[in-house]
């Protein structure tokens, strides 16, 4: 088996576990955060700048990688981590998502989905036969398996067919997966916002025996309640001696009521993306760093921030930067939000050996204050 999940601890208050993700490249402590690298970089971040703020592991896309520079190059170059100088885990996501989300004239049919690359209009194809293809040149210590992200709102007939056409592509990619031995695969369970579809796709995929679980189709545009319900619904049927992935998520509130929950990983673009549009996250909230009150905050973002980006540059520097577009303003922000969240599930994984998320999560959102829109940042 590629991986192993150690569990360390179990919050008596909160029920949220402490574990450890043994992996070919090195340890995950969880729950964990994962930048998202897209392109085999996390946007505007040096792999030292993110070994800096401790981040144990990266996500990067499939669907992007095949399409440039080919998964091939990246084989050729001796695997993701060589390419991209990252020897800490890296996980990749099947494509499936980006497949549906991002290009155009897709078409599903049991054998795969065919579609037209978003660059450049080129008609594709990816199989989960394909994605494991892909998946196992590139080299990650943890691939997806490919699936559907049914839509939200989609009826419930839509949702059954779709989370059963997942299901078979699991054992179609567990059956042509090349590198069991130093690759774990892991299984998502999808359900749409139906309490039964969830509890079959559990049931069916815990019944293949992968090496961890992934939730996907969650924050697809459902108010949080609703996701924080399926998780509910989901979790306790997942096995507890494997990791469980919760795809998609990152806004601080996610992190919380999912740790709380029994996630151990989360990935989401929202800091680096916000980050390149000049918003920040603080410990007392969201700070938009080009209003113009902060024009003469010679501050810091956050005062109670220890991060690279805190601890040398003010407000009115990083405002400044931002407003005349200059790449160094993206990396400033960029690099406090990530160390923001790195630290936020630092503090989560000592609040749960300390037997105190729930407090925790309630001194944290006293003073983060409430959020005010549904992104939860
Ligand atoms: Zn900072």
């Amino acid at each position: 088996m590629a991986i192993k999940y150690e569990l360390i601890k179990v919050c008596k208050q909160s029920g949220a576990r402490l574990g450890r993700v043994h992996t070919p490249h090195g340890i995950i402590d969880t729950p964990t955060f994962m930048p998202v690298g897209t392109q085999a970089t996390v946007k505007t971040m040096s792999p030292e700048e993110l070994k800096q703020m401790d981040a144990h592991i990266i996500l990067s896309n499939t669907y992007h990688l095949f399409l440039r520079p080919g998964h091939e190059i990246v084989r050729q170059a001796g695997g993701l981590h060589k390419f991209m100088n990252w020897d800490r885990p890296i996980l990749t996501d099947s494509g499936g998502f980006q497949v549906f989300s991002l290009s155009n004239m897709r078409k599903i049919k049991e054998e795969g989905v065919e579609f037209r690359s978003h660059l450049n209009g080129d008609k594709l194809f990816i199989s989960p036969e394909k994605a494991m293809e892909i998946q196992n040149a590139l080299g990650p210590d943890i691939m997806m398996a490919f699936d559907e992200c049914a839509p939200y709102p989609a009826d419930h007939k839509y949702v059954k067919q779709s989370l059963e056409r997942t299901t078979r592509w699991a054992e179609r990619c567990l059956n042509s997966h090349a590198r069991p031995h130093d690759q774990a695969l892991f299984a998502i369970v999808q359900g749409g916002m139906y309490e039964d579809l969830r509890k079959q796709s559990a049931a069916d995929l815990t019944s293949m025996d992968f090496p961890g679980y992934a939730i996907g189709g969650l924050s697809v545009g459902e108010p949080k309640d609703l996701m924080f319900n399926m998780l509910d619904v989901t979790v306790p049927l997942l096995p507890a001696n494997k990791p469980r992935y919760l795809m998609g998520v990152g806004s601080p509130d996610a992190l919380l009521e999912g740790s709380i929950r029994g996630i151990d990983m989360f990935d989401c673009v929202l800091p680096t993306r916000i980050a390149r549009n000049g918003t920040t996250m603080t410990s007392s909230g969201r700070l938009v760093i080009k209003n113009a009150k902060f024009t003469e905050d010679f501050g810091p973002l956050d005062p109670e921030c220890s991060c690279y980006t805190c601890q040398n540059y003010s407000r009115a520097y990083i405002r400044h930067l931002i407003k005349a577009d200059e790449t160094f303003g993206l990396r400033l922000t960029t690099y406090h939000n990530l160390h923001f969240l790195l630290q936020l599930m630092r503090d989560v994984r000592q609040a749960i050996m300390d037997d105190r998320l729930l407090d925790f999560r309630d001194a944290f959102f006293a003073k983060y204050g409430l959020f005010d829109n549904d992104k939860g940042f």
